[in-house]
C-alpha cells in the first residue's frame, strides 16, 4: 500500500511519514501542489493525505485535478481548515474524508485504513492454503500459528497474497512496498523474500512462495499448481536488469 502525503509543513509531514511507514505503508510526501500532481499522475497511489493550505495552490485544486484522473485514489483532506464550510466544499469536490489540525494520529490511521479497506475489492482476510492474513489487523497465521513478521515483509506477503499465482517481478515489488526515495537495488526483495520464507514456508512440507524464473516472485496454494517439484532452487537468483 503506498500514500502519497500533500504537506507543505515539514514537521507535520515527518511526523506523518514516520507514523505511517511504522504502521507498514510505502509513503511519498510532497510539499506543494505542482509536486503532487506530478506524483499523482507518475505513480498509482493507493490513497492521498492532502493539505489544503499550501505554498503554491489551493489543496483543492490539487484534489480537483486528481479527480479528473479517472479512478483516482481515495483522498483524505487534513487541514487546519475545519470550518463547515470548508469540509463541505472538500467532501463536495470528491474527497473521501477530511480531518481537522491538530489531530491524532491513532484517528488518521484509522480512517486511513478505513479508507484503505474500502477502496479494496479484495477480501482483507487473504488466504493461500494453511496461510492467512489479516490486513485489517496486520496478523499473519500459517495452519493456525501466528507468524510474527516486519512491516516490510508483511507488506510483501500481502502484495503476493492479494495477486496469488500471479507473477511479480522485483521492480513491482519494490514500487509497491517500499517509497520513492528508494534508490537501492531490487536485490532487496530477494534478501526479504529469503526472511519470508524462513518464516512461512522452511517448516512446512508445503512451499507457497515460488521463485519465477527470469520474473520474479508468486505466491501460490498447492491446489493451482500441479507440479510444485518445479519450483526454481533458492540459489538462482537472478540480477535484475
Ligand atoms: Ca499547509
Amino acid at each position: 500500500m503506498r500514500i502519497l502525503v500533500v504537506e507543505d509543513e515539514k514537521r507535520i509531514a515527518d511526523f506523518l511519514t514516520r507514523g505511517l511507514e511504522g504502521a507498514g505503508y510505502a509513503v511519498d510526501t510532497a510539499p506543494d501542489g505542482n509536486s503532487a500532481l506530478t506524483f499523482a499522475h507518475g505513480t498509482d497511489y493507493d490513497l492521498v493525505i492532502l493539505d489544503l493550505m499550501l505554498p503554491d495552490m489551493d489543496g483543492l485544486k490539487v484534489l480537483e485535478r486528481i479527480r479528473n484522473k479517472k479512478a483516482g485514489p481515495p483522498v483524505l483532506i487534513l487541514s487546519a481548515r475545519g470550518a463547515v464550510d470548508d469540509r463541505v466544499k472538500g467532501l463536495e469536490q470528491g474527497a473521501d474524508d477530511y480531518m481537522t489540525k491538530p489531530f491524532a494520529f491513532t484517528e488518521l490511521l484509522a480512517r486511513v485504513r478505513a479508507l484503505l479497506r474500502r477502496g479494496q475489492p479484495t477480501p482483507e482476510r487473504l488466504q493461500v492454503a494453511d496461510l492467512q492474513l489479516d490486513s485489517m489487523r496486520r496478523r499473519v497465521t500459517r495452519n493456525g500459528e501466528v507468524i510474527d513478521l516486519a512491516p516490510k515483509e508483511f507488506g510483501i506477503l500481502e502484495y503476493m497474497m492479494r495477486n496469488k499465482g500471479r507473477p511479480l517481478s522485483r521492480t513491482m515489488i519494490v514500487e509497491h512496498v517500499w517509497d520513492m526515495d528508494y534508490d537501492g537495488l531490487t536485490n532487496i526483495v530477494d534478501v526479504y523474500i529469503r526472511h519470508l520464507r524462513s518464516k512461512i514456508d522452511d517448516r512446512f512440507p508445503v512451499k507457497l512462495i515460488q521463485t519465477v524464473r527470469g520474473i520474479g516472485y508468486m505466491v501460490e496454494g498447492p491446489e493451482a499448481s500441479p507440479r510444485p517439484g518445479e519450483r526454481a532452487p533458492e540459489a538462482s537468483f537472478e540480477h535484475p536488469g
